[in-house]
Order: C-alpha cells, then sequence, then structure tokens
C-alpha cells in the first residue's frame, strides 16, 4: 500500500469550526457549564499556572458516543474513547441550509442529491442552518434531523452528520428518536459546529474526539481544510 501523500498544510486554509469553550458558553438546559477552578498560581509558586475544570462533555462542540443513548455507563462499552476515529476524518460537504429553525427532513436534501452525481456527495455531512453563532446563548428553536433523513443518508454511505446546533434531536424531544436512528444506522455525528465561515462546499474535515474512557462524549477541535 501506498503512504498517504503528504498534506502540506501551507497549501490549505484551515477554518476553525468549534465554538469557544468559557465561562459563557451555553449549555443544554440541564447540564453543567465550563467552569475553572485555578488551584496554583504563577505568583504564589514561582514555577507554574495550574487549573482544573468542570462541565458536561456536551458543552460546546462535540461528539456523542452510543454510551449516551443507552445502556451502563459503568460497564466501559460505547464510551468517547471508542468512537471510530475514521469517521472524524477526511471528505466533508458543508450544506447550507441557513436559516433554517426546523427539522431537516430527506425531502431537503433530495434536490440536492438528485442535482449531485451520486459518487459526489461526501461521506461526512454537515449542516449550515444559522447565519450567526451566539455561542453564550440557548436558543430553543433550532433545526435538528429526523430520522427519515438519516435512513436516507444511510443508502448514500455516509459516515458521519454535523450541525450548527446543540442537538441532532429537537429541545423538546422525549425519545431522542434521531440519537437512536443514528446509532442503528452506524454513523457517526457531531454538535454545536460554528460553520459561520464554512461556504457550501468540499472540504477535509478533522474534529477528533478525545479519548475519554469514562465518558459518554467528548469535545472535539473541528476544523475544515480547503485547497487555498
Ligand atoms: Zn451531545
Amino acid at each position: 500500500m501506498p503512504e498517504l501523500p503528504w498534506l502540506d498544510l501551507d497549501n490549505y486554509d484551515i477554518i476553525d469550526i468549534s465554538l469557544p469553550v468559557d465561562s459563557k458558553t451555553a449549555a443544554f438546559p440541564g447540564d453543567i457549564q465550563f467552569s475553572r477552578n485555578v488551584t496554583l498560581t504563577y505568583a504564589d509558586s514561582n514555577v507554574i499556572n495550574l487549573s482544573s475544570f468542570t462541565m458536561s462533555p456536551h458543552v460546546g462542540t462535540h461528539a456523542d458516543s452510543p454510551i449516551h443513548i443507552y445502556g451502563d455507563m459503568d460497564k466501559g462499552e460505547g464510551m468517547a474513547s471508542q468512537l471510530p476515529l475514521g469517521a472524524y476524518m477526511g471528505q466533508a460537504q458543508v450544506i447550507d441550509l441557513a436559516d433554517c429553525f426546523e427539522p431537516i427532513t430527506s425531502k431537503h436534501i433530495s434536490s440536492l442529491v438528485s442535482s449531485l452525481d451520486r459518487s459526489k456527495l461526501a461521506p461526512r455531512l454537515l449542516f449550515r442552518t444559522r447565519h450567526q453563532i451566539r455561542y453564550d446563548v440557548f436558543e430553543n428553536n433550532y433545526a435538528s434531523f429526523t430520522p427519515d433523513l438519516i435512513e436516507e443518508l444511510q443508502k448514500h454511505q455516509v459516515k458521519l452528520v454535523g450541525i450548527d446546533t446543540p442537538s441532532v434531536d429537537p429541545s423538546d424531544s422525549k425519545g431522542l428518536e434521531t440519537h437512536h436512528a443514528l446509532h442503528k444506522c452506524k454513523m457517526s455525528w457531531l454538535e454545536n459546529l460554528d460553520l459561520t465561515h464554512a461556504k457550501a462546499g468540499f472540504y477535509t474535515l478533522i474534529a477528533l474526539p478525545l479519548k475519554f474512557c469514562e465518558l459518554e462524549a467528548s469535545p472535539v477541535r473541528a476544523v475544515l481544510l480547503k485547497n487555498k
């Protein structure tokens, strides 16, 4: 097998599609926001600043793992550390639906799919639904995905979907049907992206979850690479 071609990053623009994480970053109602505890200061120690932090792993741009929606957190299965890394790296397509505040269905993409050669639909689809992101405000009314969209995308060998809203399900969802549809279709997903600077088109996505072995989600630093 030949090695992968060396990616000369000087030839690429790096578009950061991650939300900032600080004490103002909005959390899903009931979730714990980011907070920092400075445990040692340079002024006191003359050596280092040191801190610890607390937050729900769903604050900011993140990947959910299967244990988020079923099973026993103490069994060690379906954790963030076990997410398939290959899903979070590779060719991606930004689909611009902004401004959209309703669930995205298979109808939203049917025109797009028919206008594209099948082979051109990327295996990772990121849905831009907002022109502007206010990262410090939880917006109740946001776009999400319907289970029928996920089943349709599975037919196109999509491995990952992403969205610039807090969840793939609506805020009032009780059963998290879209989370379950994604799990059933063996697809990965990213939530709370910031796609304000990503135009519709094709990119390389890198958004690796951290190796958290005891958590049901992980923050990611999500970027898109685009040829200059
Ligand atoms: Zn989540």
